[in-house]
């Protein structure tokens, strides 16, 4: 029988590389998915996007249950947290969508190859080949005009560190038998961020060492100044501009030893420690040095259509240098990247309109230039800002900190960057989108009818405010 030989073979089952799989299938291209795990889905839908959400869901409602009172609701008493269920939850939540993935593969008929992938070198009369080794070692090799490689990352370590029972990732932090009691986290970033709100809600003692200045660092300034109030409102202890110097083990838990902000030595012990200080892309081992792949410390550099110096091998995905190593990055470049091979329009990605979400308690939504970039950049700036004090659906919902943040053109008017920090940001984010998307301008959104009571009205007043006419506050 004819060897097959695929249009696209995709190596990586992550939301970058399924996206990518889905999508070409969907063009009527013949496409091979190859995973080396056992199950499709990637770091987003095991260790991060998803059960990190459904930790943080868990976390919302406990914090309810525990001001239960203030509703009107009585006769809870105490409540108790179950972890095992907590965390059968999330698994069932993770199992349900490899299930969903698994059913999509099916239905677009794209070929799912178990085993660990590799390009073996440029094209030969226009096809690749990459080898596949299997989980018991076995060699195979599949064929296909292009190969999009879409491999993520993996959480780096600090220097002399390894991931066990008290030193943990992403991974580890994410299956314990019980909440801590105690949390240093390193690094104050979205991840950092997020298993600091998770774990402060169960009630652990939460300390955050973050190097740079302030936390959540590609946020407005504002933002940042926000959070770590709130977060310290939370009883979190949280310390920027300061320089670990040393993480040893106890008898008891670990030990984290920095150089504080003003150069002093400071220390702390806890239970467990996250190290969250980002993520390596995973491009070490997967062929690229037998091509032309062109590699910016570690990360594969592309152009527009998601094409590497390589012919016919694309990158997407959290290995792409110069993106946010985001969940809806991974999928949107895993988009461009098949219509590229389906010889279909598309459009590239704009670095100014990929939204950012950080799912803490108070939640981050934000899009778009900061007030610092969008100066930086030469423009003459207006700003609108609007507290969730003065909305009503905030009151509703007990839920009055943060604020959103406009940055606008003041020549023309173009909205050019949103910036939410409070109730909902994750889903108010996505009318921000739209209006950068469509080149919005603040006097066409400041006529633009937001229902009543909602927190979308925070939006409707903070684009008033540019103009100083806010009507609620
Ligand atoms: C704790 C945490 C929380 C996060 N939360 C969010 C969030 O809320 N929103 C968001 O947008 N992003 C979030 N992210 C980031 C998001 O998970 C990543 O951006 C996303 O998973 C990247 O997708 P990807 O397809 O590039 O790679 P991955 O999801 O890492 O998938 C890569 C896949 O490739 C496989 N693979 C690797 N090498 C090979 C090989 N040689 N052969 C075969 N298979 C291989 C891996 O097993 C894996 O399944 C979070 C990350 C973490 C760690």
């Amino acid at each position: 029988m004819a060897e097959t030989i695929y249009d696209v073979a995709i190596i990586g089952g992550g939301p970058g590389g399924y996206t990518a799989a889905i999508r070409a299938a969907e063009y009527g291209l013949k496409a091979a998915l190859i995973e080396s795990t056992a199950k499709l889905g990637g770091t987003c839908l095991h260790v991060g996007c998803i059960p990190t959400k459904a930790l943080l869901f868990n976390a919302e409602i406990w914090d309810h249950v525990n001001h239960a009172a203030e509703y009107g609701i009585g006769g809870i008493g105490t409540p108790a947290l179950d972890w095992a269920a907590v965390l059968n939850r999330k698994n069932a939540v993770i199992a349900k969508h490899v299930k969903g993935l698994e059913f999509l593969m099916k239905k677009h008929k794209i070929a799912t190859v178990p085993g660990y992938g590799r390009l073996t070198g440029p094209a030969h009369d226009g096809v690749h080949s990459v080898e596949i080794t299997g989980a018991a070692g076995e060699i195979s090799q599949i064929k296909a005009k292009n190969v999009v490689v879409a491999t993520g990352s993996e959480a780096k370590m600090l220097p002399g560190l390894a991931p066990g029972e008290r030193i943990l990732t992403n991974i580890e932090i994410l299956s314990l038998p019980l909440p801590p009691k105690s949390l240093i986290v390193i690094g104050a970033g979205a991840v950092g961020m997020e298993f600091s709100s998770i774990f402060r809600s169960f009630g652990a003692e939460v300390t955050i060492v973050e190097f740079l200045p302030r936390v959540v660092p590609v946020e407005d300034e504002e933002i940042s100044k926000e959070l770590t109030r709130l977060f310290k409102k939370r009883g979190i202890d949280v310390n920027t501009g300061a320089k670990v110097e040393m993480v040893e083990q106890t008898e008891t838990g670990v030990k984290v030893s920095w150089t504080d902000a003003n150069g002093r030595p400071q220390a702390k012990e806890a239970e467990k420690v996250l190290v969250a200080v980002g993520r390596a892309p995973r491009t070490g081992d997967v062929g690229l040095e037998k091509t032309k792949v062109e590699l910016d410390r570690g990360f594969v550099n592309v152009n527009e259509a998601q094409e590497t110096a390589e012919p016919g091998v694309f990158a997407i995905g959290d290995i792409v240098a110069g993106l946010p190593q985001l969940a809806h990055v991974g999928a949107m470049s895993g988009m461009v990247a098949a219509a590229k091979i389906a010889g279909r329009k598309f459009r590239p990605i704009r670095r100014d309109r990929i939204p950012g979400c950080t799912y803490t308690e108070p939640q981050i939504g934000s899009v778009g230039l900061t007030e610092t970039q969008a100066k930086e950049k030469g423009y003459e700036v207006k700003m609108g800002k609007f507290p969730f004090a003065g909305n009503s659906k905030a009151t509703i919902l007990g839920s009055h900190d943060g604020f959103v943040k406009i940055v606008a053109d003041a020549k023309y008017g173009e909205i050019l960057g949103v910036h939410i920090i409070g109730p909902q940001a994750t889903e108010l984010i996505a009318e921000a989108v739209a209006v950068l998307e469509l080149e919005g301008t603040v006097e066409e959104m400041m006529f633009t009818i937001h229902a009543h009571p909602t927190l979308a009205e925070s939006l409707l007043d903070a684009y008033g405010a540019v103009e100083g006419m806010a009507i609620n506050a």
